[in-house]
């Protein structure tokens, strides 16, 4: 296939000496991607469609305010110390984190809260007030996440799970923790009382599962943020992916944005490198895609015939909700609001209904329920002084369902509603004082990162879209091929894209066992 363009390919993999990555995706599972084959001994070539690194976690500035485009809580940040130190550097002197306690409130349209936080009794505390009864099952529920994060996150979501043996051996345990229950389900059986069932089930939303269908193995997040806390970075997830830029071009390696790839080429069967939209070929001896993995296999290899991800396999996937964002920020507001924190869950009067309409029905309600951002609250350079920076995400139906939602249309209309909301539930008086306003919907989600049917976070999680059912960390279509990120093993959110790259290291071949072509 292909092999026309040989000699082009080889001349520019081998022009500098050393086996070439070519990395396609600057989102935080590509840059971990190429700082880990940096730091193996290749020679690593970054290739970004959007104007700065980061992907989703970049961020925007509009009036003297700077928005987190998207995520904001830091978990397991033990797992970028331990990338840092893989590269020979150390993660504290590069990036400021800091852990933020309270973690987040959940409020209810009842009025009622519940305050997530370090200290083991004021969480006993906050689960009393709102269900006295309950505090032994809360408890029973915090066990099972531990017991699931030993094997879900410190086992299985580290180690490649490409072969069937790898599914085989790990069976067993699955049906002893009932993975086939849903978090929702596991959740209910601990406890009784609505609103903690949610507040223990939401997290799954976070990297785009529907808790009434994704495995109970997320209970484990509950023991993550438990155990090590939630986190920010000063600066935003931008000032992460910032540095883990400049770890790459210090390795020697080169990040170049606005270079979109088109398409992934091969030369006697292998993958041999790309051909940028703009016509220039870049030779590679291995290629790791950080784009989606549906994008990669229906666009990117869409001159390869396929046997596993196929166009008709990769529809009829489920995958992950849209999310509709507003970031605004608001004029002298920093002495307002005073009990609204940094993360705030703003829950409406349906739970199940509301995910089985976004997820099941794909369908666009009148009702909604934010997570709203405001990061002012933590980092004050964020927004002109006395003023505050925001986000709301509203999680809404991806673009593959029957009769999807016009956003050319809805985005407006829909961001009154938001804003309607958070007046009347969050923040009173709001629409007299916003100062800068974008929109993110899921049409931008599909054609700024090239996301199938603009979804949040690639192929939802349930259990049979997991581990070995996931698009495999090394490609079951080509070889020399790679990918890393929410799409692939062991999925999306910061700690599984940087745990992907973690897998990809694993995989790939020692630089000295790469026969140049
Ligand atoms: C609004 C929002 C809030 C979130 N909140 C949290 C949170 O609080 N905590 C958390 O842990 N996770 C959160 N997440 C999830 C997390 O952000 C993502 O799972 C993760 O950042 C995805 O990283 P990635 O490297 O897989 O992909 P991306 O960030 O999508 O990066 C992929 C990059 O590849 C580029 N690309 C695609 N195709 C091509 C091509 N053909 N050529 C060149 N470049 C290409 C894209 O433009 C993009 O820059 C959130 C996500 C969103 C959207």
């Amino acid at each position: 296939m292909l092999t026309r363009l040989d000699p082009e390919l080889k001349r520019t993999a081998l022009a500098a000496g050393g086996p070439h990555a070519v990395v396609i995706g600057a989102g935080l599972g590509g840059l971990a991607s190429a700082m880990r084959l940096g730091a193996k001994g290749y020679r690593v070539t970054v290739l970004d469609r959007l104007e700065t690194p980061g992907g989703r976690g970049a961020s925007l500035s509009q009036n003297g305010h700077r928005f987190d485009l998207g995520p904001t809580i830091v978990t397991v940040p033990q797992l970028f110390r331990e990338l840092w130190r893989a590269c020979g550097r150390d993660f504290d002197s590069d990036v400021d984190l800091r852990a933020l306690d309270p973690f987040y409130e959940i409020r209810w349209p009842d009025g009622s809260r519940f305050t997530a936080q370090q200290d083991d009794a004021a969480m006993k505390e906050e689960v009393a007030r709102l269900s006295p009864g309950d505090v032994d099952g809360y408890l029973r529920f915090l066990r099972d996440g531990e017991q699931r994060y030993h094997f879900g996150f410190e086992d299985l979501g580290r180690r490649p799970m490409h072969r069937l043996l790898d599914l085989i051996r790990v069976l067993p345990k699955f049906g002893m923790m009932r993975a086939d229950r849903s978090v929702y389900a596991l959740a209910a059986r601990r406890v009784r009382d609505e609103r903690l069932r949610m507040a223990l089930s939401f997290h799954p939303l976070f990297i785009g599962g529907d808790p009434f269908h994704v495995t109970s193995m997320y209970a484990l997040v509950c023991h993550l943020e438990k155990s090590f806390g939630v986190h920010y970075a000063i600066g935003g997830v931008a000032a992460i992916a910032r540095a883990m830029a400049r770890v790459v071009t210090d390795q020697g390696g080169t990040i170049r944005q606005q270079a979109e790839v088109d398409e992934i080429l091969l030369s006697r069967g292998r993958a041999a490198g790309v051909r940028l939209g703009s016509g220039e070929l870049i030779g590679a001896d291995i290629v790791v895609s950080n784009a989606d993995a549906g994008h990669t296999y229906d666009h990117l290899l869409r001159n390869v015939p396929r046997r596993r991800w196929t166009a008709r396999r990769l529809r009829r996937s489920r995958w992950s909700m849209g999310l509709f964002v507003w970031y605004f920020g608001t004029r002298g507001t920093r002495g307002m609001w005073s009990d609204v924190g940094h993360h705030t869950i703003l829950n409406g009067a349906r739970y199940r209904g509301l995910v089985e309409d976004i997820f099941i029905r794909g369908r666009l309600t009148d009702d909604m329920s934010l997570y709203v951002h405001r990061p002012s609250v933590t980092d004050p350079g964020v927004a002109p002084e006395g003023d505050d920076t925001f986000y709301a995400l509203s999680p809404v139906p991806h673009l593959g369902h029957a009769d999807p939602v016009d956003w050319q249309e809805m985005a407006e209309p829909y961001r009154r509603k938001v804003q309607t909301f958070l007046e009347d539930q969050l923040l009173p008086g709001l629409g007299d004082r916003i100062s800068a306003s974008a929109v993110f919907t899921p049409e931008t989600f599909r054609d700024r990162y090239l996301s199938p049917h603009g979804a949040g976070f690639s192929i939802e999680p349930r259990i049979l879209q997991s581990a070995y059912f996931r698009p495999h960390n090394i490609s079951e279509e080509v070889p020399g091929l790679y990918l890393s990120g929410a799409g692939t093993h062991p999925g999306a959110g910061l700690p599984g894209v940087i745990a992907s790259a973690e897998v990809l290291e694993k995989v790939v071949p020692e630089p000295a066992e790469v026969t140049p072509r």
